[in-house]
């Protein structure tokens, strides 16, 4: 019998997940179907509820229910009580699971398909939202010799850094809070998870930041580079876009439902070039 996968999201019609597990179920022969579903800005808990019930085997969750989808799950898995959200749901023995794999996603673009190394490194990360919250874990694990956080509204970046102090005096990681003028240069990756690239805007940024020539990553993807890395790589810094991290992320979330693991770089080049047209 066909399984059934889903993503819930609003809006959720432009989401690649569908195309990457449909992707992911091809290449190792898994017999599934992966939909997108919108339950309209109230509609999550219910909609969810109702596809768990009707036999949903496990389902993504993006924009804006990640924090709801830890809620309803019935166990959070370590990595989303870390994130204080879900970005996976699995169903298992009549329960659901709640695991969070933006995090893996990210280290394993940049570690393995990007090949730059984070133990040891200076790292800035941009935004105290969602996504910063969901990274700065597997980040820290990474043992950075600095993480330094750097947010609009500063008090955010602060909570944040307060949530994750035991973890960075475990892992050894000097995690600082800075604004964008006090911020002390330089960094050798820079990550930014803001959702100013989403609004086609850049963050203030200090003029010196890319002169050292830093890997600067937006977590945020599309057809064309950001105004962020358009302006990393005017100042000849290597850039990339979250596309891989997205695809990685999936195959985590593959993984944990269906046990076995997909090749990530064969689906993320076909992704790209549907992308890029
Ligand atoms: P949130 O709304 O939770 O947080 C937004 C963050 O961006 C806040 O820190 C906010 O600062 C900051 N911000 C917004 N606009 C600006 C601006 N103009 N200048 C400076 N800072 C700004 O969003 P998320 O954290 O959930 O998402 C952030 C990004 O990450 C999105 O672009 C999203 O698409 C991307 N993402 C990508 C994933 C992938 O797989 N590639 C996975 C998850 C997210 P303040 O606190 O001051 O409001």
């Amino acid at each position: 019998m066909t399984d059934r996968y889903a993503v819930f999201g609003h809006p959720v019609a432009h989401s690649k997940s569908p195309f990457i597990h449909h992707a992911f179920a091809e290449q190792t022969g898994q017999d599934l179907r992966y939909e997108a579903i919108d339950p309209g800005a109230e509609g999550f808990a219910a909609a969810a509820r109702r596809f768990f019930a009707e036999g949903g085997k496990g389902a993504n969750v993006t924009l804006p229910f990640k924090e709801q989808a830890l809620k309803l799950a019935d166990e959070a898995l370590p990595r989303a009580r870390e994130a204080g959200a879900a970005n996976t749901l699995i169903a298992r023995g009549g329960r659901i699971l709640a695991d969070n794999t933006d995090g893996v996603g990210l280290v394993r673009d940049v570690t393995q398909h990007h090949g730059v190394p984070l133990a040891g490194a200076e790292v800035l990360l941009l935004g105290a939202g969602g996504a910063a919250r969901g990274v700065l874990g597997p980040l820290l694990r990474e043992r950075p010799q600095r993480l330094v956080l750097a947010n609009r509204t500063p008090a955010r970046a602060e909570a944040l850094a307060e949530a994750f102090a035991a973890l960075a005096a475990e892992t050894g990681v000097r995690l600082e809070v800075h604004t964008w003028e006090t911020l002390r240069l330089p960094f050798t990756v820079v990550i930014n998870a803001t959702s100013a690239s989403l609004a086609g805007e850049l963050p203030p940024l200090p003029p010196e930041l890319f002169a050292a020539r830093p890997f600067v990553y937006d977590m945020m993807y599309g057809a064309a580079p950001t105004p962020f890395l358009r302006e990393a790589a005017r100042h000849g810094a290597r850039t990339a876009d979250g596309l891989g991290m997205l695809v990685e992320q999936a195959a985590e979330s593959f993984f944990l439902w269906r046990g076995v693991r997909p090749d990530a770089q064969a689906v993320y080049e076909r992704l790209r070039a549907a992308l890029t047209g």
